[in-house]
């Protein structure tokens, strides 16, 4: 693809940006970019691989969509602000059509969030795109996986599990209506970009749901070095949940693919509870769904209660602590 490497850089993936921090981008070895001095460059990357991270028949437009997503969401966990970005994209063959719309939803979305794109790379082989990204971030205000501590409110945002209720439509070919909002947490995540970074205020500790909701608090907990107690029936369910769970699970909330199923890209993170009031507050003014699910505790482990009854989900075959 090396012959024509250039042109589609130059057709597709040659985005003017408003940044002023780009130094140097196009006809050099490197880009150039200025790091305030009261700020840390935070980075994230990513791979999707066409029938792992992605079914076959997604669009141009969701494949581009969610690889940046699922970068500003790590971006988002630690509270910083996204500004750059670098593409690699690996090709099995050159479709205008299909590179038409990736580069178009990429670029929109650059735009809406004052990204610029940086460099990048093409290549030939099984359809992959990898995305950096980087960002900045308050040198003093950086959210760690390490920051929770025993007494914490844990918060989530957004309804975790709706992406895996999507994954199931799309599996199942479920065509129902009602389910679009899963099927959109699936292919259009959004994570609370903006919130996050004013979140900081309040909070030293977040992770992005990216594995699942127990799997992610488990990073939290163990990093650490605390335990915590999660209300499953906290979890907020969204009209197409209760929807899917009526529909297709007799009516009963399925707890376990909730908390343990991923692709949400929404925040969960913790907070000493004498914020609670300023964080709602935080979550209203950016039009944020938050729910407070638990408690950080002494101790280790994640003990799980629906309805007031501990749950032990090692009985159903899984072990994630
Ligand atoms: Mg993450």
């Amino acid at each position: 693809m090396s012959n024509t490497e250039f042109d589609i850089i130059k057709t597709y993936f040659s985005f003017p940006s408003k940044r002023s921090d780009i130094d140097v981008v196009n006809g050099d070895d490197c880009a150039v970019m200025s790091v305030p001095p009261d700020k840390q460059l935070v980075v994230t990357v990513d791979t999707l691989i066409e029938g792992v991270h992605f079914p076959q028949q997604t669009s141009a437009r969701d494949i581009a969509y969610k690889a940046l997503m699922v970068n500003l969401s790590d971006l988002s966990a630690m509270g910083a602000a996204p500004a750059w970005v670098t593409l690699a994209i690996t090709l099995p063959d050159i479709n205008h059509d299909w590179l038409a719309g990736f580069s178009q939803q990429l670029e929109s979305l650059l735009a809406k969030y004052n990204i610029g794109l940086v460099g990048g790379d093409t290549t030939h082989g099984e359809l992959s795109i990898t995305l950096q990204a980087m960002g900045l971030a308050d040198r003093t205000r950086i959210m760690l996986r390490s920051g929770a501590k025993a007494g914490d409110n844990i918060y989530v945002t957004g309804f975790p599990g709706s992406a895996a209720i999507g994954l199931s439509a799309v599996m199942h070919g479920y065509r129902d209506a009602e389910l679009s909002s899963c099927i959109q947490s699936l292919n259009r995540p959004l994570p609370p970009i903006a919130f996050a970074q004013s979140l900081t205020g309040f909070c030293r500790c977040a992770i992005d749901i990216s594995d699942g909701l127990l799997a992610d608090l488990g990073h939290i907990t163990r990093a650490s070095k605390t335990g915590a107690v999660l209300y499953l029936d906290k979890l907020p369910l969204s009209e197409a949940m209760t929807y899917y769970f009526h529909q297709y699970n007799h009516g009963e909330v399925d707890w376990l693919m909730l908390s343990t199923r991923g692709d949400d890209y929404q925040l969960c993170f913790t907070a000493d509870p004498v914020y609670d009031a300023e964080i709602r507050q935080l979550a209203e003014r950016f039009s944020i769904e938050l729910s407070c699910i638990g408690n950080i505790v002494s101790g280790s482990g994640i003990d799980c209660y629906v309805a007031g009854e501990p749950v032990l989900f090692e009985a159903a075959g899984y072990r994630h602590f």
